[in-house]
């Protein structure tokens, strides 16, 4: 454990707890988070850790954060309410999320599902995401360097499918990736965005559409 984990510890966990009191509350529009294994989830991952030191005390706050390169980590009632969808009360079998940033979704993601992949197309994030989920041992992610606009077919069909940058339509090759029965939650569209969720039916999709949300966008190809 290095010296910022102690430093920040024991209050940290108080504020952890403070974040999912208020995750649980409805608040207007904004539903509250009623899914405990999402909650306990959220609970257990330190979320200041995937943050510059200099934001550390603003990281429970439920607000997005730089992490540089001119993307953000999403605040966490959007982290907790994508996977409070994709999971739809049951434990997640194998999951593929694009767009890793800094990591902390997909170390939430791995307290929920069984096996988590998740491609980041900037080398310095993935690099930086794949030390910070190795240091806190989730072995069960394995993070990649890629473009994901394609989803990650030879790794298919996954039980749940999350994106964390919002695509300008929603894809039929990432759809296809679904195993059946599963469930793809992610954000569509430019200036105006709204989140959808994708679910593979015996028939074929669904398609159901969600709040609006704010997401960077998803870029092609990888630097
Ligand atoms: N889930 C992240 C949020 C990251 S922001 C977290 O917890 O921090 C979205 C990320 O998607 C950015 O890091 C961006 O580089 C990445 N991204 C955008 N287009 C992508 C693509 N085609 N393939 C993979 N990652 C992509």
């Amino acid at each position: 454990m290095n010296t910022r984990h102690n430093g920040i510890g024991m209050t940290s966990q108080r504020t952890r707890a403070r974040m999912i009191e208020r995750l649980r509350k409805d608040d207007g529009d904004r539903i509250g988070i009623r899914d405990e294994a999402v909650l306990a989830a959220m609970f257990e991952v330190p979320r200041h850790l995937f943050v510059d030191e200099a934001l550390a005390s603003r990281a429970y706050d439920d607000v997005s954060l730089p992490i540089n390169f001119n993307q953000t980590i999403s605040r966490p009632y959007i982290v907790a309410r994508m996977i409070e969808v994709l999971c739809a009360g049951k434990p997640l079998g194998r999951v593929l999320e694009i767009g890793t940033g800094c990591g902390y979704q997909a170390a939430v993601l791995a307290r929920v599902a069984k096996e988590v992949y998740t491609v980041e197309r900037i080398q310095p994030l993935y690099e930086r995401a794949r030390r910070q989920l190795r240091d806190l041992k989730l072995r069960n992610v394995s993070v990649r360097h890629a473009d994901g606009t394609a989803g990650l077919p030879e790794l298919a069909p996954f039980d749940g499918i999350i994106m964390a940058c919002a695509a300008p339509a929603l894809s039929a090759a990432l759809r296809e990736q679904l195993a059946a029965g599963g469930r793809m939650v992610l954000p569509v569209g430019m200036q105006e965005q709204q989140l959808y969720l994708v679910e593979r039916e015996a028939g074929g999709f669904r398609e159901t559409r969600m709040e609006q949300v704010k997401f960077v966008p998803l870029l092609m190809g990888k630097e």
